[in-house]
């Protein structure tokens, strides 16, 4: 038998090896780790605010009136009024029917896509969707299952043409997590409706960070399509935890009635739902913060046509830096630590082999001198 203490050798051979760091006090631009303050572009807290005074004291009252645990699954007695409430907020926002919370965007990934796809139908799936989405479709009885070069239309179309299964479903992020784009949503609308297909749009990154009010890709694209059904997390841009799926009324009931991960599991603590809720005003009312956002993303994008290594363009927070080779990437953030900045090093399996990166993310937490010490750290480097 193969023991793992050789398969973690291997590991550090492939320079695969990742490591925790542990992190003191709450999520801010500049972190205390190890015991040491790093200036960080790690995190995808992008609007600031899993910090903020009126999340926390949200959390604060609900945990005075609720208590911690959710007691049982949401199907027992584990539904709070929290839940509840913020299902339907998120549901009224984003104009669809009804709304379903997960406990995690994993989990919500993992659960909806064996549910929303029937035993034999095909799945047409973008290269550089996340691992949830990856191993929702894996999870599936999809009898067929078409993986398309990242953003190529193209070739997705030839696809959706040459198949005959009863039910299609184009599943894509809708803001690609270790890329920063946005996925071409108008042109796979068209298709849906071409070929009678739907879509799963996973919007974990645009949610909050793009559209009218931080409602996300859809309303960024201005799309409306009762072909979509729009997932999106609430760990991220909302600075908390958890996800939900909204749709029409009859899809979200069939996801409640069939989605093992919303079935099989505890419900979430209320004191989530309701900093959640208090999340929802402030993603709405606080444009200024997207305006930082844009703004420090310019700034930076700018910056980086200096270096050496290719900055792939991006309007959302996420700005990667590809500098190629697994050895290379970790021992420039190894050196950027080293000068106090905190830059994660993105290895395949994340990210496909040769296109290890530095995944540069941006909050409204960070100012303008921030971003010009990183740039001036990478310069000294490359
Ligand atoms: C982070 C992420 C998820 C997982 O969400 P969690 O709530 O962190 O489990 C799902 N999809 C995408 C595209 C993500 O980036």
């Amino acid at each position: 038998m193969i023991s793992f203490e050789d398969k973690l050798h291997t590991l550090r051979e492939q320079g695969l090896l990742r490591q925790r760091r542990t992190v003191e006090g709450p999520q801010e631009a500049v972190l205390a780790v190890d015991g040491k303050p790093l200036l960080a572009f790690a995190s995808n807290d992008y609007l600031g605010l899993a910090h903020h005074p009126d999340l926390t004291q949200a959390a604060h009252q609900a945990l005075d009136r609720y208590g911690l645990g959710a007691g049982a699954s949401a199907l027992i007695s584990g539904h709070s009024a929290p839940v509840a409430a913020l299902e339907s907020a998120l549901a009224q926002w984003l104009g669809q029917e009804r709304a379903l919370h997960f406990s995690t965007g994993y989990m919500a990934n993992l659960g909806i896509i064996p549910a929303l796809v029937g035993e034999g139908g095909a799945v047409f799936s973008d290269a550089l969707n996340h691992a949830c989405l990856i191993d929702g479709i894996r999870l599936s009885r999809a009898g067929q299952v078409t993986i398309y070069e990242h953003g190529n239309v193209a070739q997705l179309e030839a696809a959706l043409r040459q198949s005959s299964a009863p039910e299609k479903w184009i599943i894509t992020d809708a803001v690609f997590s270790m890329d920063g784009d946005v996925a071409p949503l108008k042109a796979i609308v068209a298709l849906a409706e071409q070929y009678d297909a739907r879509i799963l749009v996973d919007d974990a990154h645009g949610f909050g960070v793009l559209g009218e009010e931080g409602r996300g890709t859809l309303s960024h694209l201005g799309i409306r399509s009762p072909r979509v059904v729009y997932m999106a997390t609430l760990g991220k841009a909302a600075g908390v935890y958890g996800a939900f799926v909204a749709a029409s009324a009859e899809i979200v009931e069939w996801l409640m009635q069939r989605a093992r991960t919303y079935i099989f599991t505890t419900g979430t603590p209320p004191v989530l739902a309701a900093a959640c809720l208090a999340s929802l005003s402030r993603i709405r009312q606080d444009e200024f913060r997207r305006e930082r956002l844009r703004a420090l993303g310019a700034r930076l994008q700018e910056g980086l046509k200096s270096l050496p290594w290719p900055a792939l363009p991006s309007v959302t927070a996420i700005h990667p830096l590809v500098l190629g080779d697994n050895f290379t990437v970790t021992r420039i953030a190894d050196a950027l630590r080293d000068r106090g900045l905190w830059v994660p090093a993105i290895r395949p399996p994340t990210v496909p082999e040769g296109a290890a990166r530095l995944r540069i993310s941006l909050s409204a937490n960070h100012c303008p001198e921030q971003v010009d010490r990183l740039l001036d750290a990478l310069r000294a480097l490359a």
